[in-house]
């Protein structure tokens, strides 16, 4: 997986994404980053890459040619390999406006060898080279941020994950929270007593069945709980739907 990141902050980008479990990966060569600073690509060779709106309003737009400058020299750097199929190649503008980002993206995502994602800033970016560059606009969630970057770190920490040899253990990926569109069940750790809280018992049976059942029950209680939208996606047994009817029944007004 190889991510190619078009920002005015490429600072930002590399501080966060060299650390802990991406910036493992990266020095192991399972992932490469790049990024390209879009005032590089100028057009007024001072730096300068925004101006006003047209149209008037608040706040400075970022100028197409830049940006499409800096696209077009990534390109031909990425087409260069001829070995290389990146005739589709996937340009992801983040943007308030996009497609809700999601575990399911971020797999489908996974599979392509390279991801270009362009950073916005300010009011955002001139729509012409949107409408020229961009294959997939992208939001991370309801609210606006003052730049693309955090966007762009949050889509490359979850796509990262899926990367085969990321995770220490390819285990812990499949499990988790939204895999099945169910959430995940609660985690403890030592010691079994904290603070005169107990760990609960069925974790300390060694019955591998008995912990299984228990932890299925709890996705399912936690999904109820506090995301029970995902359970109309999930793929459930009638054991699963007895256990979440006998919830509904003991605790009404808790179950949506
Ligand atoms: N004027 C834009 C609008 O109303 O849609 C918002 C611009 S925002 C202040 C500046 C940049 O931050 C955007 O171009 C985008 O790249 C990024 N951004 C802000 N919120 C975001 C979100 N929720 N998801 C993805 N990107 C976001």
């Amino acid at each position: 997986m190889n991510f190619h990141v078009m920002t005015l902050f490429p600072e930002m980008i590399e501080q966060g994404m060299n650390t802990s479990i991406t910036g493992r990966a990266i020095a192991k060569g399972l992932l490469s980053l790049e990024t390209i600073n879009i005032r590089d690509y100028s057009v007024t060779g001072n730096g300068r890459i925004d101006d006003y709106p047209y149209g008037g309003g608040a706040g400075m737009v970022m100028q197409a040619e830049p940006i499409y400058r800096a696209y077009e020299d990534l390109r031909s750097r990425i087409t260069d390999d001829p070995t290389k199929d990146t005739e589709h190649l996937r340009v992801i503008y983040l943007t308030p406006q996009g497609r809700v980002f999601h575990q399911e993206m971020a797999q489908e995502m996974a599979r392509e060898e390279h991801l270009i994602f362009l950073c916005g800033h300010y009011e955002g970016v001139d729509e012409r080279v949107i409408e020229a560059i961009v294959t997939d606009q992208v939001s991370i969630g309801d609210y606006v941020l003052t730049g693309g970057e955090l966007p762009a770190m949050v889509m490359m920490d979850a796509i990262s994950r899926m990367v085969p040899g990321v995770l220490s253990n390819a285990e812990s990926g499949q499990s988790e929270s939204f895999s099945d569109h169910l959430l995940e069940y609660p985690q403890y750790s030592r010691p079994e007593i904290w603070r005169g809280q107990s760990v609960p018992s069925v974790l300390l049976s060694g019955h591998h069945g008995n912990v299984d059942r228990w932890r299925r029950e709890q996705s399912l209680l936690r999904t109820q709980q506090n995301r029970p939208e995902l359970l109309n996606n999930a793929d459930l047994s009638k054991g699963d739907l007895a256990f979440l009817e006998s919830i509904k029944q003991k605790n009404p007004e808790k179950v949506q």
